[in-house]
């Protein structure tokens, strides 16, 4: 019988390597330096073999977030004061909040999620797990 080869990948947090059985490739997987969770398939290193995937998951390079800048921003500066691109970027209690602070201000507080949105644009909004947007 073959042995299936280990994919190296790097950790997210801390950046060390760690080999990945193929098998263990579309799972979550703990990082054995800092404990961090990682999924194998998003972080896989270039040139890794590509494991049997789910339909419509995608590869992104190690480190960023699943989450588009541009996604984000767009939705900050177009529905930032109900806190859409906190809800996409995972952060639902910063987005209920959002949307309170734009009822309470009567519409002014929309301008937080505006500039939040810009800020997403120009790269410098992390998701709910620390990673910056992609491209
Ligand atoms: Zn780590």
């Amino acid at each position: 019988m073959q042995q299936a080869q280990p994919i190296t990948i790097f950790c997210s947090r801390c950046g060390q390597s760690m080999a990945v059985a193929p098998e263990h490739m579309n799972r979550v997987v703990g990082c054995p330096h800092c404990s961090q969770h990682l999924e194998p398939w998003r972080v896989a290193a270039a040139g890794a073999v590509p494991p049997p995937l789910q339909a419509g998951a995608a590869y992104y390079p190690a480190g960023y977030s699943s989450r588009s800048k541009v996604v984000a921003g767009v939705l900050g500066i177009l529905l930032g004061g109900l806190g859409i691109h906190r809800f996409y970027m995972g952060y639902i209690g910063i987005g209920i909040l959002q949307i309170l602070v734009t009822i309470c201000t009567s519409g002014v507080g929309h301008i937080w999620g505006l500039v939040e949105g810009i800020l997403c644009l120009t790269g410098n909004m992390r998701d709910v797990d620390g990673r910056p947007l992609r491209d």
